[in-house]
């Protein structure tokens, strides 16, 4: 089976895609990652993020690696980034990042090299994608496609708690304004706007905690599957 969770930013993909993938022993991949790593090495290489020529040639040519944590990497992660050969695992999720990455993501040849990838990652395997695209152009004949939803103010509480649970310095309203920033970005870009795929399942978890939401999740893989 194959299964896309797509969705705004905060909504809880990663953790309800992890924890489906857990349960029924799939592959689980962040695409998410991608355009964060990206953005970063943009950054690190002082490439404009408004060159788009330039940051598309970048695309092509940057190598990010997502694998299973090393046993002595136990700082909470869910997988490594490497970026290069780099561990870029955190960097990737730093504010710096997440200011940035939409402008990036809205390229149609980023788009192009990083869906390509994408889809090999998948070809061969069980797997639960995560994205914002993934229902709609990544794997458009995937088994099931849930469109992950919740408010911006609870999702800009969750990302508040998971940063200051960290021990990182948080702000809630700057989170909330990245967030709907990030959102309007994402949803008029021209190229695979975030958006639900018209057979997307709709799942509002604002009200459900992690477990809940994956509950449900867990019920409509059932469905399918029968
Ligand atoms: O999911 P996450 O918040 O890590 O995604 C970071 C950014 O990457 C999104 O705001 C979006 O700009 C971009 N993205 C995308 N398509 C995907 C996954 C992420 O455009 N499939």
């Amino acid at each position: 089976m194959k299964i896309a969770i797509d969705g705004p930013a905060g909504s809880g993909k990663s953790t309800v895609g992890a924890a489906l993938a857990k349960r029924l022993n799939y592959l689980y991949f962040d695409t998410g990652v991608m355009y964060r790593a990206v953005t970063l090495a943009a950054l690190q290489r002082n490439i404009p993020l408004k060159d788009e020529a330039a940051v598309s040639i970048l695309a092509g040519q940057v190598l990010i690696s997502v694998t299973a944590p090393a046993a002595n990497e136990t700082d909470g992660r869910q997988y490594t980034v490497q970026l290069d050969g780099v561990d870029a695992t955190w960097d990737i999720r730093s504010g710096a990042v997440d200011a940035n990455v939409s402008i990036p993501s809205a390229y149609p040849k980023v788009r192009w090299e990083m869906v390509r990838q994408q889809r090999r990652v998948a070809e061969s395997s069980n797997i639960v994608m995560v994205g914002r695209d993934i229902g709609t152009v990544v794997l458009p004949d995937a088994d099931l496609k849930i469109y992950l939803i919740a408010s911006a103010e609870e999702r800009a509480r969750r990302r508040f708690e998971e940063l200051h649970q960290r021990g990182n310095e948080a702000d809630y309203a700057g989170i909330l304004a990245s967030l709907r920033q990030r959102d309007e970005i994402d949803s008029s870009r021209k190229t695979s706007p975030l958006k639900a795929a018209e057979d997307a399942i709709i799942l509002d978890c604002t009200h459900l905690s992690p477990e809940e939401t994956a509950e449900q999740a867990m019920a409509l893989v059932a469905e399918k599957s029968n």
